[in-house]
């Protein structure tokens, strides 16, 4: 399957139309940013990473049946997929207390939840992706109550596969962000992808960060962090 027209550039990929209308390419570039777009940057290698990254874990997702839109890895940094209508929500799954989720509420870095919490923020960078409630989402027709009953049960299936498996490979999952889309047929699939630029990852003996916490708040070793990642998850699958 060959690109055609690119149809939007974003922060982190490009994406292409093929010749097939409910296909798409998504290629992954090296390009980092944070704070919407503030700080920005590059890390090497990390396009490559991501890509392979979100691929296995969505395979393995699939294998548990959760649908994705994954189809086909084109290359290292090139994948097929479905094309779907985004819905504007960003799905956050958080296991441990982390980020502006410890700023907002005063709860310190680190502290285990009982049980997984779900957020959903606006997905419009010129608000800065805005906090909102189900409610919220439903009154501007973000989506439907059906769409959310749906979009919250896979986003805790995801999290307890995610979880489990990132175990295995060492690895804490402190918390991390999804998007859903609806494909041609009109069912909910997860889209986008699942990196170490969309997650939090800390070593589980020495809680050290593997992920883009590093870049945002230039810890160093950015680059080094995404590769033992990837080596992690490629020597355990
Ligand atoms: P951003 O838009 O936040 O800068 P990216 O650089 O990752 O993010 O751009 C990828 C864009 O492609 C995102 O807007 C994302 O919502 C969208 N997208 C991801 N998967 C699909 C898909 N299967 N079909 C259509 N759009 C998708
Ligand atoms: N996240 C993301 N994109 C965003 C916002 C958050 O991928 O636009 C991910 C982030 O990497 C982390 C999780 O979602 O794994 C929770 O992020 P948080 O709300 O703590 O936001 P932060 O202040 O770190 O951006």
């Amino acid at each position: 399957m060959e690109k055609r027209e690119q149809l939007y550039e974003g922060k982190a990929k490009k994406v292409f139309k093929t010749d097939d209308p409910e296909l798409l390419i998504v290629s992954y570039k090296d390009d980092a940013t944070a704070f919407n777009g503030l700080k920005k940057g590059t890390i090497s290698g990390k396009g490559v990473i991501n890509n392979k990254m979100t691929n296995m874990l969505m395979q393995r997702l699939e294998q548990a049946g959760i649908p994705t839109h994954f189809v086909e890895e084109l290359s290292d940094r090139d994948t097929l997929v479905k094309k779907v209508t985004i819905i504007p929500l960003e799905v956050i799954v958080r296991n441990i207390a982390a980020g502006s989720f410890s700023q907002r509420y005063g709860v310190e870095e680190g502290v285990v939840f009982d049980a997984p919490t779900i957020e959903f923020s606006y997905k419009n960078d010129e608000l800065g992706d805005p906090l909102l409630n189900t409610y919220h989402a439903v009154a501007m027709k973000l989506a439907t109550p059906q769409d959310i009953e749906t979009i919250t049960k896979y986003a805790f299936a995801v999290n307890k596969q995610l979880k489990a498996f990132w175990r295995e490979c060492g690895v804490t999952l402190v918390d991390f962000k999804m998007e859903f889309g609806k494909v041609a047929d009109g069912s909910i699939v997860l889209a986008d992808e699942i990196s170490p630029d969309t997650s939090r990852l800390w070593d589980s003996s020495t809680g050290k960060k593997l992920d883009k916490d590093r870049f945002r708040r230039d810890l160093g070793g950015v680059e080094d962090a995404y590769t033992e990642i990837m080596r992690r998850l490629t020597q355990h699958i």
